[in-house]
């Protein structure tokens, strides 16, 4: 089925929108701000959905941030926001390992990430080694001579991690290749990331080095994953026939509302151009409605 197109200034179409759905699942990057610059009407459009007593909850698969440090993007952009609607990928990640794998309290995690995975490993008391360990965070030869293989390192946990680099990566390869069953876990996929000034290669491309040594993929925890979204469920209940997911990536947030059975809804504010869902090199991922941008919900309403 093609996607609805709704029409700005069309109040009633919107409203029609709002009244179908009760909860209402945010991507943040590219839908409600782009690096440092709010998008227009962003604002408006989640105080009208809060007036209408929507739930909702933001989705993001940025693990550069804990959930806190994430909700300072809110505050500094002046949008209304409190840490428990806020869901990110290094969140997801800390609560898979801590409840889903039930990783024994002797055993523990290393890190390719920031600081965002380790304040949420540390929250959910989950022992970690690497991050921003200086010892780590070296430019000098991996010598594999000097090397000690902690046995308790049953996972490897791999992020956005703008300090990558060959120590690390050959830590982690050791862990996942000599520790046996060592569990090979990512916050997310994307392969780029969207800087204020432009594209970044993202999480996917941090992890990409691994998977080729490996020749294996990592369990990630964030969109399209539909752990993220059980992760979500599990704080806060919704009906998957009333909620909708919006987002500015097909390959991440539309298709993560698909494969939960949730409604979706582009807008185009980001990644995802017009040109990807309409026309003859169309993406396979089709969303349910789209619109040019998360403002447009409250153009029209006097
Ligand atoms: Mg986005």
């Amino acid at each position: 089925m093609p996607p609805t197109f709704l029409e700005k200034g069309n109040g009633n179409q919107y409203q029609a929108l709002l009244d179908k759905y009760d909860t209402w699942l945010f991507d943040c990057d590219g839908v409600l701000w782009n690096g440092d610059g709010l998008v227009e009407g962003a604002k408006e459009a989640l105080k009208l959905l809060r007036n209408q007593n929507k739930s909702i909850v933001f989705v993001t698969n940025n693990a550069t941030k804990s959930r806190k440090n994430y909700k300072n993007k809110f505050d500094k952009l002046g949008i209304d926001a409190t840490v428990d609607e806020i869901f990110g990928s290094a969140y997801a990640a800390a609560v898979y390992i801590s409840s889903v794998m039930r990783l024994p309290k002797d055993k523990k995690v290393y890190v390719i990430g920031m600081s965002g995975i380790e304040e949420e490993l540390n929250e959910e008391g989950i022992s970690f080694i690497g991050g921003t360990d200086p010892a780590d965070n070296t430019l000098e030869p991996f010598s594999l001579a000097e090397f000690t293989l902690d046995p308790s390192v049953a996972v490897v946990l791999c992020g956005l991690d703008t300090s990558v680099n060959y120590t690390k990566l050959s830590k982690a390869f050791q862990y996942l290749t000599r520790n046996e069953g060592c569990v090979f876990l990512a916050t997310n996929e994307d392969s780029t990331y969207p800087e204020s000034s432009g594209l970044l290669p993202g999480a996917g491309a941090v992890s990409a080095p691994l998977r080729f040594a490996l020749g294996k993929d990592p369990l990630s925890t964030g969109k399209p994953s539909k752990t993220m979204l059980d992760c979500v469920r599990a704080k806060h209940d919704f009906d998957p026939t009333r909620t909708i997911m919006v987002g500015d990536r097909l390959n991440t947030d539309i298709l993560f509302g698909q494969v939960g059975g949730i409604s979706t809804l582009l807008v185009l504010t980001g990644i995802t151009k017009l040109a990807e869902i309409t026309g003859p090199n169309a993406s396979d991922i089709v969303p349910e409605y789209v619109t040019e941008s998360l403002g447009d919900l409250v153009v029209g309403r006097g």
